[in-house]
């Protein structure tokens, strides 16, 4: 079976590994001129990181990735912290992996270097996909330049604005979160002692919250700030602002967090979109994973997570249906979709819950945060999502 896939981000080049070491031949078409990602990291809960480490890259992963030792909820104004869960010593006790956080070019490096021992010419660079068309008998692509090419199976891994759905399905509904994001990567060496703490932090307000972890073992920190407003229209990862205007939508808010801005090398702004979770993202001899087929939300960390379990499991339902695509590609499906569209809901929930305006007063805010964050909801929130595991679940 000739097996393509349109995309080299995170889900792209993972199911590219999954499917070269249950055998298949399989070649990834990216349209970047070289594989690198944005500066920015990425948590991975432990679900994630269980499919990274099967896939044998457990050595690479302890190399790039922070194992930070706790993750808190802090207030937006007077900094009072709370407790939210610990992700190093009881992530792995309790769910079997560690709860990582990692730059998103590095763990991009290690999934090339690992796919290159296996097939040095598995990934195409600059291979911008314009089209596709089907037929009974094969799939058809169209790369900017470069003459069609025919494949037995197309996989859409090309994120969010994918090419692949709108040919399959027709334009996506996108609606206005009304919430606006910045992210920036900050060089620790930039940053007082006192902020050097190899925890993650949720920072939370009246309209806003704030992200912040370490990465590359403290070396650097990761900024997401989200805000509510409709100021910009771009969902993109390559917009740029200002360290004035980061700053401004942050007026009021914590001293460290205005460290922290200041601190950002190239601050990047965009804007939040919602879509519904789709039916079905499969047609024929296409199926699309990741960003593709369920773009959501940030606000539970688990986008890319999500794009990684779809990669294991279409890897599996591949090799056990090896002798009928439909039947694969209808069980990898029927595998994913419940699963991936409760994450969707829960990170639009999350959103509410980050923003409350019972957060915007610290009385108030104690009495939320220590409901909204006890041990119970906190549990109730992420069991089922950190307990996954990509080779037990039934295909
Ligand atoms: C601010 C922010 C913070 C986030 N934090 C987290 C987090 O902490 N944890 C987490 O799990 N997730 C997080 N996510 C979500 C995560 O980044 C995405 O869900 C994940 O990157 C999806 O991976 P993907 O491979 O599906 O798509 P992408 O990473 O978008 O990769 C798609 C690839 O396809 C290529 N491509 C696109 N079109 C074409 C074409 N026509 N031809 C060829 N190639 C093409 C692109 O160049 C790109 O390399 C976050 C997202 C945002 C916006």
């Amino acid at each position: 079976m000739r097996i393509c896939i349109v995309g080299g981000g995170l889900g792209g080049l993972t199911a590219a590994l999954a499917l070269l070491q249950q055998g298949f031949k399989v070649t990834v078409y990216e349209q970047a001129k070289e594989l690198k990602e944005l500066g920015a990291g990425v948590q991975l809960g432990p679900n994630a990181v269980g499919v990274l480490y099967r896939l044998g890259l457990e050595t690479q992963m302890q190399e790039i990735a922070t194992d930070t030792q706790g993750k808190k909820v802090r207030l937006w104004n007077t900094g009072q912290s709370w407790p939210l869960f610990d992700l190093g010593r009881l992530s792995v006790a309790m769910y079997g992996f560690p709860y990582l956080t990692v730059h998103r070019a590095d763990l991009q490096r290690v999934l090339a270097q690992k796919i290159q021992t296996l097939d040095p010419n598995c990934i195409v660079l600059n291979s911008k996909v314009l089209c596709i068309e089907q037929t009974q008998e094969m799939v058809k692509i169209k790369i900017d330049g470069q003459e069609a090419i025919e494949c037995d199976l197309l996989i859409g891994a090309d994120g969010v604005h994918s090419v692949i759905r709108k040919a399959l399905f027709g334009h996506d509904e996108a609606r206005q979160s009304g919430i606006m994001a910045w992210r920036g990567v900050i060089d620790c060496k930039n940053l007082p002692p006192h902020m050097h703490e190899m925890v993650a932090t949720n920072w939370v307000g009246p309209g806003a919250h704030v992200v912040q972890y370490p990465l590359r073992r403290g070396e650097l920190m990761n900024f997401v700030g989200a805000i509510e407003g409709n100021r910009w229209e771009i969902e993109s990862w390559s917009e740029q602002g200002t360290t004035e205007e980061c700053l401004g939508d942050f007026k009021g808010w914590h001293e460290d967090i205005h460290t922290l801005i200041k601190a950002i090398h190239t601050p990047y702004k965009w804007v939040l979109k919602v879509r519904d979770p789709m039916p079905s993202w499969t047609k024929g001899s296409i199926t699309l994973l990741g960003d593709a087929c369920h773009p959501m939300l940030p606000f539970l960390a688990q986008g890319a997570g999500m794009a990684l379990e779809d990669a294991y499991i279409l890897a599996r339902a591949l090799k056990k249906y090896k002798h009928s695509l439909p039947l694969a590609l209808g069980r990898y499906e029927h595998a994913r979709i419940e699963r991936t569209s409760r994450v969707v809901d829960g990170s639009n929930a999350n959103a509410k819950r980050f923003h409350n305006p019972a957060l915007a007063d610290a009385t108030g805010a104690s009495e939320y945060v220590s409901k909204e964050w006890s041990e119970e909801r906190v549990k109730e929130r992420y069991e089922w999502l950190f307990r996954y595991n990509v080779e037990e679940v039934e295909i």
